[in-house]
């Protein structure tokens, strides 16, 4: 590909940058990973040249005989990994997903209940800014102050009082476990319908290490690309299919199946053509994920976070609910004096990469926030063990409490490059 004739330079001389940026930096961000070389190969391959609109066997074009038996593969693992009954793989991203979800089972001004954005759920659950709650009238639980964690009462509460059609748990920034098995009995007693999105611990789930959403949500959506190590993407999944308590039918009278409901909520519901390249990427994720050396990876990624997060506690910096269940932690910058915009901005000074992000009760704007999510599958996938994780926390705050000294800053940075050359990243 080097040589190629007319070859644009430009765009690839900037992913050769980014190529170093990340083998050279420690990367905290909870929602990102390394994919493995073969999931890149799939993702860059000739299957982008193909229109494959509809599902396996059932297609809008011809010549999908190939892509066919690829689109079914990725399916068939993802029942595997999951104990599925059904499964969508078309979703571009973990939002499209979630509006497939929601074009199947609601109509506009409908009233679902999410977790507040500003307490760590995800903008797709309901946020004003967000088509979700532009189109459908939105409701949310959020964290207590005094413990960080969800009260399961006061969702029922509020579930008991607005009557949601569609309850949604699952976030963006929730350290700590869900009670799948509570959330169902809110959902029964209100007559909704229970989505479960875990596009963040999907990773640790696919492998016993958190509780199973699968047997109380009706419908499951993640994102493929945080802990499940995937492509960029979304899935939809359900264990066990169900007939639409919406009443409707096929135009033969039938009850329609949510999972025939879902299909169309994706294509041609909010999409077009399905990116099979990306479908062969995800085929490989699923995979790896299957395989026992990612289960020692999800292993690796939780024992990680927790001494990640008992780090920060040791350091006297503020964790929401005092520790994390899953790969991440959130954290009160505000009793040490910063911001997270602050934060963000000198760690990658150091070649370190966090996100700023509001923490329940913030005061300040989304754009600066109080608060730094950290995660640790990106770091995992690289080799850092539970020791690296504490010398990670080391540098941060070393970092965070000389963030006016660019002398510090830079001998930082230096060790972090050092260090990282041990960690090589795609050979
Ligand atoms: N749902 C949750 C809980 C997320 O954390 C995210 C992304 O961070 C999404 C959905 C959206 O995924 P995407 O960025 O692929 O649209």
């Amino acid at each position: 590909l080097n040589s190629t004739p007319n070859r644009d330079n430009q765009i690839f001389d900037l992913i050769q940058k980014e190529h170093n940026r990340q083998l050279h930096g420690i990367e905290l961000i909870a929602s990102e990973n390394f994919v493995s070389p073969q999931v890149m190969e799939a993702a860059g391959s000739v299957l982008t040249n193909k229109y494959a609109e509809g599902l396996p066997g059932k297609r809008y074009y011809g010549g999908c005989e190939v892509v066919d038996e690829v689109e079914q593969i990725a399916i068939d693992r993802l029942k595997e990994l999951f104990k599925l009954s059904w499964a969508n793989v078309q979703p571009h991203s973990g939002a499209q997903a979630n509006m497939a979800v929601f074009l199947a089972c609601l109509q506009p001004g409908d009233k679902i209940l999410g977790f507040d954005l500003s307490h760590g759920g995800h903008l797709s659950h309901g946020s004003p800014v967000n088509i979700s709650g532009k189109y459908f009238q939105p409701f949310f639980y959020g964290v207590e102050k005094e413990t960080g964690l969800i009260n399961w009462d006061k969702v029922e509460e509020t579930a008991t009082k607005e009557k949601p059609k569609l309850i949604i748990c699952g976030a963006s920034a929730y350290s700590r476990d869900w009670d799948y098995a509570r959330l169902r009995a809110i959902a029964d007693k209100v007559g909704a319908v229970l989505l479960a999105d875990i596009s963040h611990p999907a990773g640790l789930i696919a492998k016993g290490l958190l509780a199973d959403p699968f047997d109380h949500c009706h419908i499951v959506t993640t994102t493929t690309h945080k802990t499940l190590r995937g492509t960029r993407g979304g899935v939809i999944m359900m264990r066990n299919d169900f007939e639409n308590p919406f009443g409707i039918t096929t135009a033969k009278g039938k009850i329609r199946s949510m999972a025939s409901l879902l299909d169309s909520g994706v294509f041609p519901g909010t999409q077009g053509g399905p990116l099979e390249h990306i479908i062969a990427a995800k085929a490989v994720a699923f995979g790896e994920a299957l395989s026992d050396s990612f289960g020692a990876y999800a292993v690796q990624v939780q024992k990680n976070a927790k001494v990640m997060a008992q780090a920060f506690v040791d350091k006297g910096y503020s964790v929401i609910s005092g520790g994390t269940d899953n790969h991440l932690a959130l954290i009160d910058l505000r009793p040490k004096g910063l911001t997270g915009k602050l934060a963000e901005n000198t760690l990658i000074k150091a070649d370190i990469t966090v996100n700023k992000n509001m923490v329940p009760f913030d005061d300040a704007t989304a754009m600066t926030t109080s608060g730094m999510r950290v995660g640790t599958a990106a770091m995992t996938t690289r080799g850092l063990v539970e020791s690296d994780f504490v010398r990670v926390v080391d540098l941060v705050d070393k970092v965070l409490m000389n963030h006016d000294n660019e002398s510090v800053i830079t001998s930082v940075r230096n060790e972090v490059n050092e260090w990282m050359k041990a960690f090589p990243l795609f050979k």
